[in-house]
């Protein structure tokens, strides 16, 4: 049998045990709690995206929960508005209100934010009780419809458990998708190294609202489903930020980035209390004690300890067989497809010599320390270009600026003759220039191949949609994206590497892949910090090599660099910087033999080998 007939068998039996489900477990007092424990999974999925994809801290979850319910329940109470409608109201206008929230609160990070969001949901509570003439204030509301299919009313638990179980799945399947789609990975990116994310190209800020929207829509779907599931009534203490902590607990407790985990936790903690009721007095202290424990000693959460299991692992390395990603880089390693992706890409020769970018009299200031002071500087296209200079004169500051990560205080930056000082670094990678930086920034719990899709993220276009259904040109477009991230790993000599945790590479290793990152995204100058420091001889070998190739491709380079070897052999031309400012310029020869470069570095360097 292969793998894709076992993967619908396996489709099958979910589908069967969904259907015979509430017949085996016949009491609606359980099917209720069930339901109830859907609404949460689906609620804490969504936290799932904003805190364990993009890794925002969000303590508001439980009033998107409740702007769901409250506005389904107020129009169909109120306005007559069919309940299915309602849901698709509470969806939006939960997720409207997370942009709402997202919007401010996205220049905090961690517990700025987490009380930002806290404070968003004490006072939609407020709001709730106070509110009467809309919410029925601390009354709340009663009488709130099922939902119907046909002429059949939902009302039996049972029967509304279909809806549950389809949702459930739907919207899991939508979390899963999303992890392995552009969009998924720009939020993961934001996780693992917000800064790096915005030099490779991510919108960081858009990227952060829409997973606010996206989380709060899944709690907001969550809340309609407990409106006209349930009792039929809502109110606003449901809404807390008790409730809030609980859906963090049930999120972090299955496993932070895992949406199968978040559904553990929500099931676990709903029907706990319940499971714990004959130990009477006690319950709730052995409840909490058992998070705590499993706060402790599970700190990746239920998910991290089950995919460390054997029967997880033999499951998994099973089912990524079958996946396209593994499939995709086992041909490439049989097929031509190396070879004739590299063919493309050497576009060398085209404008070599013209004027690429151009620094006039740039400037940077922090307080008093003028780290660059007036520099002018010219690179031309198809050269490797040199930044020199004793530690502290400004060399990353100059990089930091070309690539829009600091705004320089004076002076002008153009990039083919397109001014681009100041501008955001995600618009300077999207014109065309990529870096890496002096202390290597990864997206270190990402593979080695994930690493390098991000790195596409300005060539690729999918949104929010289609990353959550993968439609075909979805596919077909992350196929192409694949194929040229296998590529380019292997043009920088990480072949067989696809699937490792990219932190887990050696250093040296570390260093291409940033570099391959960088490269992926065809830029026009290639901006390197450093790329020799902290490498032994051959692979220092290995790298100068690589910079011809990379130089043969046809992309400028401009490169920081200590070793002084590796600047004279690869270096067209040389920029020396002593303070912050340019004391010299020529090629490499013109550079050894100036006096004034002696004295402030090249001297010192001879002086302390
Ligand atoms: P280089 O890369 O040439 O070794 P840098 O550009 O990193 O030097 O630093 C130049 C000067 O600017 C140093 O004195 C450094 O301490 C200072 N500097 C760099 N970044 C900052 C910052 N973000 N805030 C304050 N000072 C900084
Ligand atoms: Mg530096």
């Amino acid at each position: 049998m292969n793998t894709n007939t076992k993967k619908l068998l396996l489709l099958a039996f979910l589908v069967v045990a969904v259907v015979v489900f509430p017949r085996v477990v016949a009491s609606s007092y359980w099917l209720n709690l069930i339901n109830l424990a859907i609404s949460f999974s689906i609620a804490a999925i969504g936290l799932n995206i904003v805190l364990g994809y993009a890794g925002q801290l969000s303590l508001a979850q439980a009033a998107f929960w409740g702007i769901g319910a409250y506005t389904s329940a107020l129009l169909t109470t109120q306005l007559g508005v069919p309940v299915w409608i309602g849901m698709f109201a509470a969806f939006f206008m939960a997720a409207s209100f997370g942009v709402l929230l997202g919007i401010p609160t996205l220049k905090l990070s961690g517990h700025y934010l987490a009380m930002a969001t806290i404070g968003f949901g004490i006072i939609l509570q407020l709001v709730l009780v106070n509110a009467i003439w809309l919410t029925g204030g601390s009354d709340g509301i009663i009488k709130i419809p099922s939902a119907w299919i046909g002429s059949h009313e939902l009302d039996e638990p049972g029967d509304f458990f279909y809806v549950a179980a389809v949702a459930l799945i739907l919207f899991t399947w939508g979390a899963i998708n999303l992890k392995d789609s552009r969009v998924g990975r720009a939020f993961m990116a934001i996780r693992e190294n917000e800064m790096a994310a915005e030099t490779t190209g991510v919108d960081t800020t858009f990227y952060k609202i829409m997973a606010f929207a996206l989380s709060a829509g899944y709690a907001g779907f969550g809340g309609w489903m407990f409106a006209h599931s349930c009792s039929h009534y809502i109110s606003p203490d449901t809404f807390s930020f008790d409730q809030s902590v609980m859906l963090l607990v049930m999120a972090v407790l299955g496993g932070n980035g895992s949406a199968i985990g978040s559904i553990v936790g929500a099931v676990l903690l709903t029907l706990l209390p319940e499971v714990l009721r004959f130990l009477k007095n006690y319950y709730m202290m052995v409840y909490a004690a058992g998070i705590v424990l499993i706060m402790i000693y599970m700190p990746s959460g239920i998910a991290g300890l089950v995919s460390h299991l054997r029967v997880s692992t033999r499951l998994r390395t099973w089912w990524n067989a079958g996946s396209t990603a593994a499939r995709q880089v086992a041909a490439s390693s049989t097929s031509g497809e190396i070879a004739s992706a590299k063919a493309v890409a050497v576009t060398k020769g085209s404008g070599a010599g013209e004027v690429l970018l151009t620094v006039k009299g740039l400037a940077k200031q922090f307080g008093g320390l003028k780290a660059v002071d007036g520099v002018d500087m010219v690179v031309r296209r198809g050269e490797i270009q040199a930044l020199i200079g004793p530690n502290g004169s400004g060399k990353t500051t100059t990089l930091n600026m070309l690539s829009g990560l600091y705004i320089p205080t004076g002076g002008e930056i153009s990039l083919e003759g397109a001014a681009i000082a100041g501008r955001k670094p995600h618009v300077i990678t999207a014109l065309g220039i990529a870096r890496t930086f002096q202390n290597i920034r990864l997206f270190g719990a990402l593979t080695v191949l994930d690493n390098v899709l991000i790195g596409q993220q300005c060539q690729s276009k999918s949104g929010l949609i289609s990353s959550i259904f993968h439609p075909p040109w979805q596919r077909a477009e992350e196929s192409v994206m694949r194929a040229k991230a296998i590529e380019m790993l292997a043009f920088v000599g990480l072949k067989g590497k696809e699937f490792a945790q990219s932190n887990s590479l050696p250093y040296g290793q570390q260093r291409l892949l940033e570099m391959a990152r960088a490269l992926v995204s065809d830029p026009k100058l290639l901006l390197l910090d450093e790329p020799a420091a902290g490498l032994n001889a051959a692979e220092t070998e290995t790298l100068v090599d690589l910079l011809f190739q990379i130089s043969k491709r046809g992309i400028t380079i401009l490169l920081v660099e200590h070793d002084m070897n590796l600047v004279m052999n690869v270096s067209d031309h040389i920029t020396v910087l002593n303070f912050g400012r340019k004391i010299a310029e020529g090629t490499a020869e013109e550079i050894e033999t100036n006096q004034e470069v002696i004295d402030a570095y090249l001297g010192t360097e001879v002086g302390n080998a």
